[in-house]
């Protein structure tokens, strides 16, 4: 497999080449030359598999030049972390089905990527005999879960950035309890734009950049929405052979557009058995403007109680416009300077029609969030978290004879000051969060100052002498 860029300014690269390299050189994002379409005989192979032979067998078809005996080695030890022998289980709640993909380390769908990033960036910096400082800033989930990733990995250091005290108790402590020494915490006496603004400063600097072989984890990375296509066929299978189905809808809370768009090359892979994928959003409803009226026009970031889809400008979006344009570079690089400039995009009458073949979607109030929360409480006994909670009340919006499965991206512990305004109590408290508060903590606080942080990296960060 090789893969292109949605601009069209590279030369197709093997696997390997794109993963260091996140964004594409010409400032698109890579997507794979094609998507592979599996035959019948191909589903009935794929369907009694394990999560991680079914993982093997998917990164197989996208991953093609990873020798085949370390790419086995890399699934198992990435999911050797979860507590689930399933991975991500999926139980019947109600009406509808719910995909948890909580059970890794930091308790949100994150890791089900990015534990499986950190093994593959050690595996290729070891064989290249090269070294990366992976630099970032976290609101929250991103950041544990990178973290978590790349802790204890050779030839690989991480600086996290996030606003001191301005994160949720929980969040802080999963980052700032992890005391590997490749694992920088930075605190800064600032808000999350100030340590956004600091590491895009820090990017933009090439010497700096160079120098210390700087890399990003995000979710524009297309291994981690390589690995996130897994679980979407795993549900699938399990779900269509309990209910004797041949079709499924997703429900999918979203924000970057990254978690969705692995479920759209799911429905490509299973040949349309996905009949629609739910795209859920909160107030921040950008995307849902979008599949309901063509309109993509960015307007003020609302805070929410479900934070991790509090975001405006989705950065997989672009993605999807290559393929709903025909995979058409010219037509994506056009539209992505037009919407810098205006900050809007609009739509054909036929492409919103195109859109909505894949899609269906509604925006979920902070209100419905909550009611959402108690009703499914008194209805199955099960807690969701908020996020959850956006996915599961598009879904009811939605229902038909389909079965309904629902993304759990989060473990209702990690957003406790919701649930507890929903149901009057907080959660129970899973395993990996007990008694992180008297664990040794490992954080280094700096004055929201560019100058700082560069030193600071500069004094720890991995290089060559
Ligand atoms: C990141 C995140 C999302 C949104 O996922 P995207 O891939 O950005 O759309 C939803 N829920 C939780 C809990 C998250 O951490």
């Amino acid at each position: 497999m090789r893969y292109l860029s949605t601009r069209g300014g590279i030369s197709p690269l093997p696997f390997t080449a794109t993963v260091l390299e996140g964004l594409a050189p010409d400032g698109g994002l890579i997507v794979p030359e094609k998507i592979p379409e599996l035959s019948e005989a191909d589903l009935r192979r794929l369907r009694g598999l394990s999560y991680q032979d079914l993982a093997y067998e998917v990164f197989r078809l996208f991953a093609d030049d990873l020798p085949e005996s370390e790419l086995r080695l890399l699934v198992d030890r990435s999911y050797a972390t979860f507590t689930h022998p399933d991975i991500t289980p999926v139980v019947k709640k109600g009406r509808v089905w719910i995909l948890e993909l909580f059970h890794g380390p930091t308790l949100a769908f994150k890791d089900v990527a990015l534990q499986f990033l950190g093994n593959l960036f050690e595996y290729l910096l070891l064989t290249r005999g090269e070294y990366m400082n992976i630099l970032g800033a976290t609101s929250g989930d991103t950041g544990s879960a990178a973290i978590y990733g790349v802790r204890g990995k050779r030839n690989l250091a991480i600086f996290i950035l996030h606003p001191h005290g301005r994160v949720s108790p929980v969040q802080a402590l999963q980052m700032t309890t992890v005391t590997d020494p490749n694992v920088f915490n930075l605190a800064l006496e600032g808000t999350f734009d100030d340590c956004q603004a600091i590491v895009k400063q820090l990017f933009g600097d090439l010497e700096f950049k160079r120098r210390y072989r700087l890399g990003a984890v995000n979710s524009i990375n297309w291994a981690r929405v390589m690995a996130q296509i897994v679980y979407y066929l795993w549900a699938y299978f399990r779900v269509s052979e309990a209910e004797g189905a041949e079709e499924v809808r997703f429900s999918v809370p979203t924000g970057n557009f990254g978690d969705i768009f692995a479920g759209y090359l799911a429905r490509r892979m299973l040949g349309g058995r996905i009949e629609r994928l739910i795209l859920a959003t909160n107030e921040n409803d950008i995307l849902t403007r979008f599949v309901n009226r063509g309109d993509y026009s960015v307007r003020e970031v609302i805070p929410t109680l479900s934070p991790s889809m509090d975001i405006q400008v989705a950065s997989n979006f672009e993605r999807y416009l290559y393929y709903l344009f025909g995979e058409d570079p010219e037509r994506v690089r056009e539209a992505m300077v037009r919407f810098a400039e205006e900050g809007r995009l609009r739509f054909s009458e036929e492409e919103i029609r195109r859109v909505q073949r894949d899609f269906l979607s509604a925006s979920v109030t902070q209100k419905e969030t909550l009611e959402t929360i108690r009703d499914f409480y008194q209805e199955t006994g099960y807690i969701l978290d908020p996020h959850t909670a956006v996915g599961v009340r598009a879904a009811l919006e939605f229902l038909e004879a389909r079965p309904m499965i629902c993304l759990a991206t989060a473990h209702p512990a990690k957003f406790p000051e919701a649930v507890s305004r929903a149901l009057g109590f907080e959660p129970p408290i899973p395993e990996a969060l007990k008694g992180l508060s008297e664990r040794p903590r490992r954080v280094v606080i700096l004055p929201a100052d560019p100058a700082a942080v560069r030193r600071f990296i500069e004094e720890n960060a991995l290089q060559i002498s």
